[in-house]
């Protein structure tokens, strides 16, 4: 990205037409060449000589003649490959507007299709950004207007395109314009109003030209700034890419994948300093995702595959993994995404595709509103061109309202969207009301899965009830065996009414069975503890003295706490109660219990430093209680809390651990001891030192003891105690001292505290 916004950013006027015959439309024709026709070329050629003669000695700003601007313009648009009637309106676009020629003068001598998008763009170029109202929410319907009208006014998306390109060449040369005031005024618009469109256009390539050279304009500093931090730091042969690549390369050759090609990307300079303002810092050091690494693979199951094996060797985040393989954007675009720890000291995204998915990503979405492009991916081009088509047609529709506001209403349904789309983990799409969450989902897909629900997993992460879904969101309902989960306090997470109404109708139905299902189990569970004989069993007096009503009548009113099970039990049991009592028996149990209350009190955890509670069970071996230290484990599909001492953790991966604390105390490093062996030379105990220092791992305390001969060489054992904030870390700590020669991995690894 950076070597592209260099080339924007070093503007060469072309000062006369010979010059831009010889570079810049000479260029614009052999790209033409390679896809469309020789009549096709030779009308480019037609309407590059109209340009010519309509725009005469006319100069830009910059001293250039004025007809190096539309030639630009068409180039710019040539990465996406379009059209014959978009060229020529793109060569053409400031005839009507700059020129005496007319509408008729073009129709007559192309199409009419062509002239109307000419007039169209002289239409669109009217729509301005000013006098603003002041407040915020009024700006931004403002705003919101502005980007509809233009898109209306636009009717054929192909002039909403050329608009596009028309203002990235503006923006190139733009320091040409004499008034400071003017230049801010211009890039601000592009900022609030072609930005936002490229980006809903999927326009990705035109949105970087546009917010950069936007950005220079508006904050030089800042733009300088970043800039050159990104340039020093991240130029092309730089340690870090090198060292990525070499990884990625080492690792994809160590599992044996014949053809992959490993790229990368850096974030542009507005987009760093976006985030900067996200995380409220102004030093771009502290962005982590400025480099991304791209693995171009020739096909689909090698994506995947390798996927597979980036997860195998690092730890991914989970709620970073994007399957837009499966799931495409709705321009088309594919690839998959995931964020790991453990390959840098920070996390580190990489996009995984194949060599096509690539060249689409590049060009972006109008990469094929060239409809008689052929020979590449037909179900990508069009799954563009429906979307491409019905967002036309929405725009079209627009000429056919009097009443704007029910135009706004459709374009709101269905391009910006009252409705959102989510997909089942199969990938059927299921439609809901905007606002909805999880269990109207889980209301949604079929039959009685609401009944009982256990937890919700939204893009493979497990959310809270009160998670709101979003367009794209992947959700899957896990739900209990043989339990009814449903109960009142959802219909405070359920917009849907027609939800809304089937759980209304089950609470009132299902109270009774409820009722007595659950004073069943309280009734069964005391008789258990005083040892007597359980419902239905053969020694139950219970069910035998009383009619099923009269005992559904006493369950229920046990449930709803207003009969005292001892009470009850007395009419049946008495002698056996006193009995008990007597002893104080039953009296030493209820203290039991209360002490057992006591100590089951459980606090909030707060897990991997997430304030915003993700959802953990604790383990059941372990138990851990309030005052005990405690480690998370993450598992396929939830998080479980152990005390360090659990047992369950001595033989699991240790790149799956997650901090974990108690809600009201204060997160402490871990403490781990560990012991290693190192080859007895000189070297090898730094080198064991720099690999700790790479992950930057306190270490407490260092020893080094016994020797021993391994294969002929004689190793030292070395006890180290470290402290780490992430305990995952250590997994991929061993990982790394596994890869080195000189060491022999540990026998011994305990969490201390
Ligand atoms: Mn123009």
């Amino acid at each position: 990205m950076l070597k592209a916004l260099d080339k924007f950013f070093d503007y060469k006027p072309v000062l006369s037409i010979e010059e831009l015959e010889r570079t810049d439309f000479k260029n614009l024709l052999e790209t033409a060449k390679t896809y469309l026709s020789e009549d096709e070329v030779a009308k480019v050629k037609q309407a590059y000589e109209f340009a010519k003669q309509a725009h005469g000695d006319d100069k830009r700003l910059s001293g250039e003649p004025y007809l190096v601007h539309p030639v630009k313009v068409a180039n710019f648009l040539m990465v996406l490959k379009p059209d014959i009637e978009t060229i020529i309106t793109a060569l053409l676009h400031d005839v009507i507007e700059d020129t005496p020629y007319t509408y008729e003068d073009i129709q007559v001598r192309f199409w009419k299709k062509v002239a109307d998008m000419c007039s169209g763009l002289e239409k669109v170029s009217k729509v301005r950004y000013k006098d603003l109202p002041k407040d915020k929410a009024g700006e931004a319907r403002h705003l919101e207007t502005l980007k509809k009208t233009f898109l209306a006014m636009g009717r054929d998306l192909r002039v909403i395109f050329i608009k596009l390109a028309d203002r990235v060449h503006n923006i190139q040369t733009l320091h040409f314009h004499p008034k400071e005031e003017k230049r801010k005024r211009i890039a601000l618009e592009t900022m609030k109003i072609y930005v936002p469109i490229a980006q809903r256009l999927w326009l990705s390539y035109f949105q970087t030209l546009l917010e950069n050279g936007s950005f220079k304009i508006l904050n030089p500093q800042e733009f300088d700034r970043i800039y050159s931090f990104l340039k020093k730091k991240f130029p092309q042969s730089d340690v870090i890419i090198k060292r990525g690549i070499q990884k990625l390369t080492q690792l994809f050759e160590k599992e044996w994948f014949k053809e992959f090609e490993i790229k990368w990307r850096i974030k542009s300079p507005y987009r760093v300093w976006k985030k900067m303002q996200k995380y409220k810092t102004d030093n771009p050091a502290k962005i982590l995702d400025i480099i991304a690494f791209r693995i171009i693979l020739p096909d689909v199951a090698s994506c995947y595959a390798a996927l597979g094996i980036i997860h195998q060797y690092y730890i991914p985040l989970l709620n970073k993994i994007k399957d837009y393989i499966s799931l495409p954007k709705p321009n088309g675009y594919r690839s998959l995404h995931t964020t790991v720890l453990g390959f840098f000291s920070y996390p580190v995204e990489f996009q995984i595709r194949t060599f096509e998915m690539d060249q689409i990503a590049e060009y972006g979405v109008a990469a094929h509103f060239a409809y008689k492009e052929a020979g590449k991916s037909v179900s990508v081009s069009q799954q563009q061109a429906h979307w491409i088509q019905k967002l036309q047609e929405i725009v079209k529709k627009y000429q056919w309202y009097d009443d704007k506001q029910s135009f706004e209403d459709e374009l709101q349904v269905e391009v910006l969207g009252k409705n959102i789309f989510v997909y089942t983990p199969k990938g059927d799409v299921v439609e809901l009301p905007q606002g909805s969450w999880v269990l109207d989902f889980a209301f949604r897909i079929h039959t009685d899965i609401w009944l009982k629900v256990k937890s919700a997993i939204v893009n493979w992460k497990i959310v809270p009830l009160d998670y709101k879904l979003k367009t794209w969101d992947i959700v899957e309902i896990k739900t209990y065996k043989n339990r009814y989960s449903a109960s009142k306090g959802w219909l405070n997470y359920i917009v849907t009414p027609s939800a809304r109404a089937k759980l209304q109708r089950f609470l009132k139905q299902k109270d009774k069975e409820l009722y007595i299902q659950k004073g069943k189990e309280l009734l069964n569970a005391r008789l258990e503890e005083l040892g007597l004989p359980l419902l239905g069993s053969a020694e139950d007096k219970i069910s035998k003295q009383l009619s099923k009503d009269e005992l559904e009548n006493n369950l229920i009113l046990i449930a709803q706490g207003q009969l005292p099970m001892l009470r009850f039990l007395k009419k049946f049991w008495l002698r056996e109660i006193e009995a008990l009592e007597k002893q104080k028996l039953a009296k030493q149990q209820v203290k039991d219990e209360i002490q057992k209350d006591l100590a089951s009190v459980k606090s909030e955890v707060i897990i991997d430093f997430d304030k915003s509670k993700l959802n953990y069970s604790f383990c059941q071996a372990c138990n851990p209680k309030v005052w005990d230290r405690i480690i998370a484990k993450t598992g396929r599909t939830a998080i479980k809390v152990h005390k360090i001492s659990c047992k369950s953790l001595k033989s699991i991966n240790y790149a799956h651990l997650l901090e974990a604390h108690w809600e009201n105390q204060q997160p402490q490093p871990y403490k781990i001891s560990f012991r290693i062996w190192v080859l007895n030379r000189p070297g090898a105990l730094l080198q064991l030192l720099s690999v700790l220092e790479e992950f930057r791992i306190n270490i407490l305390d260092l020893k080094l003891g016994d020797k021993k001969m391994i294969d002929g060489q004689e190793y030292v054992a070395t006890e180290l105690v470290l402290s780490l904030t992430q305990p995952a870390k250590i997994g991929y700590l061993i990982k790394e001292l596994k890869n080195q020669r000189r060491l022999v991995i540990c026998d011994k690894l305990d969490l201390v505290e």
